[in-house]
């Protein structure tokens, strides 16, 4: 009996005393994203990785615990942004950077823009599209060596030749050369299926396409379809053989309905989205991801003499402004939303500007931070993980100062940022 009472001792310590220090966050506010309710006085209570329990009240742990006060705070689950690009950010001499730029240069730049991404309260990130360095800026966070989100990551788009993710598009002749589907651009569909084998090969975790044409490239038109039928059909056929998702660019709505004919998972920006294509949309469960502050920003970018070269200012004035407006009809209408909002378009650790303008078209502020946490998981196919504030998910928790319920301007102001249980922020 003594024996046993001092084995049961020992067993205790090993597993509570030693190993098992658990963090007490104390929640003055908490976001219920099943539910959009705002939720008083909790305790999430976090060990390793995980949340482990919540409990009503303000609790606390044994003396080995960490006790985190956010009482006067609003907690919520980390935020996700469904399409950012880690790799770059906007600015006067973005056309010039890519003859200047090594993979190293990019390399650093990225896990700058990663840091100040997760300072703002983004615990995970969909890039979808960079020279490949993201697949490397993903493997550098996995393993702890750069403080960063969570990346789900693209590589490098696919296009077809002089499309918009093209990346000799715009440059003379001897510098365009040729390029293929091991650089992500595509003629016909054995090409297409190329291109995602080697996406994959890489290290890719999605596919990502444009499936018209875009603003900030240096080409003619921003709207037009840029792959035939049969080429989207096994750009996706491909990707879901691997079990992987297909996310497309697009503004025009032709190219819109031929990748949502194929089977697209997600559509981003949706420019000139019809309300034929919205109601395919939600017969086929598709996503929408909007992206209104990229939009809005390259109009206020266009204004500035000399910022982007003639053929990309003019596509920025006219498309830019739109997607708002977009957005609006499509919440209205039922089409399935999750945030996302072109970082690096805009200076990273801005994301939450989308948020602004999202509940300016009538979404309501807690199911704008639904779509941010709870959608975006479910855009993922990581529900089960990452999402929401329950038992058993990654602990990935963010706080701001302030009532975001009753002031979505809280969401610039966040003061404390775990990933996967480590503490990144806590002013
Ligand atoms: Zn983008």
């Amino acid at each position: 009996m003594k024996r046993y009472l001092y084995f049961t001792m020992v067993l205790a310590f090993v597993t509570q005393g030693a190993f098992a220090q658990k963090s007490y966050i104390q929640a003055g506010r908490l976001v219920d994203v099943n539910t959009n309710k705002m939720l008083l006085e909790k305790t999430i209570i976090v060990e390793d990785n995980l949340i482990v329990d919540i409990k009503d009240g303000f609790v606390t742990g044994g003396a080995e615990d960490v006790l985190i006060d956010l009482r006067g705070r609003t907690v919520m689950p980390g935020l996700m942004d469904m399409h950012v690009h880690l790799e770059n950010e906007t600015g006067p001499r973005r056309y010039l950077d890519r003859f200047v730029e090594n993979e190293a240069d990019i390399a650093f730049n990225s896990s700058i823009f990663a840091k100040t991404t997760l300072m703002a309260g983004f615990t995970t990130v969909r890039d979808l599209g960079g020279s490949g360095v993201n697949i490397s800026l993903r493997n550098a966070i996995n393993a702890g060596k750069v403080d960063g989100p969570r990346v789900i990551t693209s590589g490098k788009s696919i296009a077809p030749t002089g499309g918009h993710a093209d990346p000799t598009n715009g440059m003379k002749r001897d510098l365009m050369g040729d390029p293929g589907p091991e650089v992500g651009v595509i003629n016909g569909v054995a090409d297409a299926r190329k291109a995602v084998r080697q996406q994959v090969k890489n290290g890719s975790d999605v596919i990502k396409i444009t499936a018209t044409g875009g603003v900030l490239s240096v080409a003619r038109d921003g709207n037009a379809p840029q792959f035939q039928q049969d080429e989207i059909n096994a750009v996706i056929e491909t990707a879901t053989d691997f079990g992987i998702h297909v996310a497309a660019h697009a503004h025009g709505d032709e190219g819109m309905k031929r990748a949502i004919t194929g089977g697209i998972h997600s559509i981003e920006h949706g420019t000139y989205m019809s309300e034929e294509t919205m109601e395919m949309m939600i017969r086929s469960g598709t996503w929408y991801v909007p992206t209104i502050t990229a939009g809005l920003s390259v109009a206020e970018y266009a204004k500035i003499p000399g910022y982007y070269p003639a053929p990309v200012k003019a596509k920025a004035e006219t498309i830019g402004p739109l997607i708002q407006e977009t957005f609006g009809r499509a919440y209205k209408k039922g089409v399935k939303i999750a945030f996302g909002t072109d970082a690096g378009v805009f200076p990273h650790g801005e994301n939450y500007r989308e948020f602004i303008y999202m509940t300016e078209m009538g979404m309501s502020n807690l199911e704008a931070i639904q779509t941010a946490t709870l959608r975006a998981a479910e855009l993922l196919g990581m529900e089960d993980k990452i999402g929401t504030i329950e038992k058993g998910k990654f602990a990935d928790i963010v706080a701001v100062d302030g009532d975001p319920e009753k002031d979505i301007n809280a969401m610039k102001d966040v003061v404390f940022v775990m990933k996967e249980g480590k503490v990144y922020k806590m002013d």
